[in-house]
């Protein structure tokens, strides 16, 4: 009797059990209550060529121990709700050095069907024959291992998504990716070279480019920087996910060195100094093209002059061989070949009884009466004529007398409109506190680093 009593009420109890299972699940829904039965597409494997597991594919249950419950996780609840909701792709990579699209894909567990049908829809829009090894993809699956859903991102400005409708077919999809645009600032003191001060502070040879550029109506970057030299720079910089992607303009830069300061302003499409004048004027400071490849502005070279301006007319400004010789200003040629002790040379004839002259060429590019732009190539450096080594000599003459080139007067271009000057100082007063703003910013993330550092 007592045993019949206790199976009715294990039965009552397992009855009652069930009914509260059905009911529950009825009302919440049967995932809400397991939400990570169905979450295999919530892993996400990263394929890395150094990797020995590449190509395998990862069971759902490695990334949660079997005993564990994701939702005991003590503290971090939303945060696993926000992973589960995320759409992450099963297995993503970069397609590798030596590899193609479909080897990679062959690897990742794809079948060759699958992978011949996913090339087909992708003909259309992308040639997989044109694959780069950066170029990164990421795969989606449903059950059976069948690919759902298939991204190729051949640059950080594009991607194609592939995805399967219920034929089976794939359509692909291109996606322009729109880059953030981002303003920073950064203030560098010269120490043993221009792009050592500028890369030191994580920017990359691009910059010093473009400053360089704004600069070369004003300064001589040969001569000119002094060890302590300061640099401000605000310019735009272009990411995708915190991926860097370009440099936009430079909006404002200031030069504060030993031998004499310049600001510019980025403003109607130019650069203008502090009180509104055009930088861009009728020379060019130096005929010769530097970059990192050959001194990287460095201090050390600032000094190549060998011989005084007084003695032999010209400035030498030493260069590798074959660097390029370009014209200080728009003029017309005058003279290109031999000319005993210039060896190969240029002459360009410029307005106001300006002449100009780039000695010792290896390769004379432009020809007589030939009209020539400022910043065009001319020439490529080298040693001919008489020299002891490779160098660019430049001359600037005035009705037939050479003067010294760091002491003529340069031309200033067309000022600007007093509606435009008012439009204009608001902009540098905006920018210059901008420049504070972030310069300040970035000196409090430094402190806030030093302080974080262990002594
Ligand atoms: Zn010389």
């Amino acid at each position: 009797m007592n045993l019949i009593n206790k199976y009715v009420q294990l039965i009552c109890i397992v009855l009652l059990l069930a009914v509260s299972v059905v009911f529950l699940s009825s009302s919440i829904g049967i995932t809400s209550i397991f939400p990570f039965s169905e979450e295999k597409s919530t892993i996400t494997k990263i394929i890395d060529d150094n990797s020995p597991a590449s190509g395998e594919s990862v069971p759902a249950m490695e990334a949660f121990p079997p005993d564990s419950n994701p939702d005991d996780t003590p503290g971090d609840g939303t945060a696993m709700k926000e992973i589960a909701m995320a759409v992450a792709p099963d297995i993503q990579g970069v397609i590798g050095r030596n590899n193609t699209v479909y080897g990679k894909l062959i690897s990742c567990g794809l079948s060759p069907t699958q992978i011949l049908n996913l090339t087909q829809a992708f003909n259309k829009t992308f040639d997989f024959r044109a694959a780069g090894p950066d170029d990164k993809f990421q795969i989606f699956l449903a059950g059976n291992n069948q690919l759902k859903k298939f991204i190729y991102s051949p640059d950080p400005l594009r991607e194609y998504i592939a995805e399967r409708n219920e034929t089976g077919c794939f359509t692909v999809s291109k996606q322009e990716l729109i880059p953030e645009k981002r303003v920073e600032a950064i203030e560098v003191s010269l120490d043993s070279s221009l792009s050592k001060a500028i890369l030191n502070n994580g920017e990359k040879q691009g910059l010093v480019d473009q400053l360089v550029n704004i600069f070369s109506w004003d300064i001589d970057f040969y001569l000119f920087p002094r060890k302590g030299d300061r640099i401000t720079i605000l310019y735009e910089k272009y990411f995708i996910d915190d991926t860097f992607i370009k440099y936009g303009d430079i909006l404002a830069a200031k030069y504060a060195g030993e031998n004499g300061s310049f600001s510019s302003f980025f403003f109607d499409g130019g650069y203008y100094d502090e009180q509104g004048d055009p930088l861009r004027k009728m020379f060019l400071r130096i005929p010769v093209k530097f970059g990192v490849k050959t001194s990287g502005y460095s201090i050390r070279r600032f000094h190549p002059v060998k011989k005084k301006y007084k003695s032999h007319n010209g400035i030498d400004y030493g260069a590798r061989m074959g660097t390029t010789i370009f014209a200080t200003a728009n003029g017309k040629v005058i003279f290109s070949g031999w000319k005993t002790g210039y060896g190969k040379v240029i002459i360009l004839k410029h307005p106001n009884g300006y002449l100009t002259y780039y000695a010792h060429c290896s390769k004379l590019i432009a020809k007589k009466g030939q009209f020539v732009d400022q910043g065009e190539t001319i020439a490529k450096v080298g040693m001919t004529g008489i020299v002891t080594g490779p160098h660019v000599h430049y001359e600037v003459r005035i009705n037939g007398k050479p003067v010294d080139p760091r002491r003529i007067k340069n031309f200033k271009g067309t000022p600007l409109s007093p509606r435009k000057l008012e439009q204009f100082r608001t902009t540098v007063q905006s920018r210059l506190l901008l420049v504070e703003e972030k310069t300040r910013q970035n000196s409090k993330e430094n402190r806030l680093v030093l302080a974080d550092t262990p002594e």
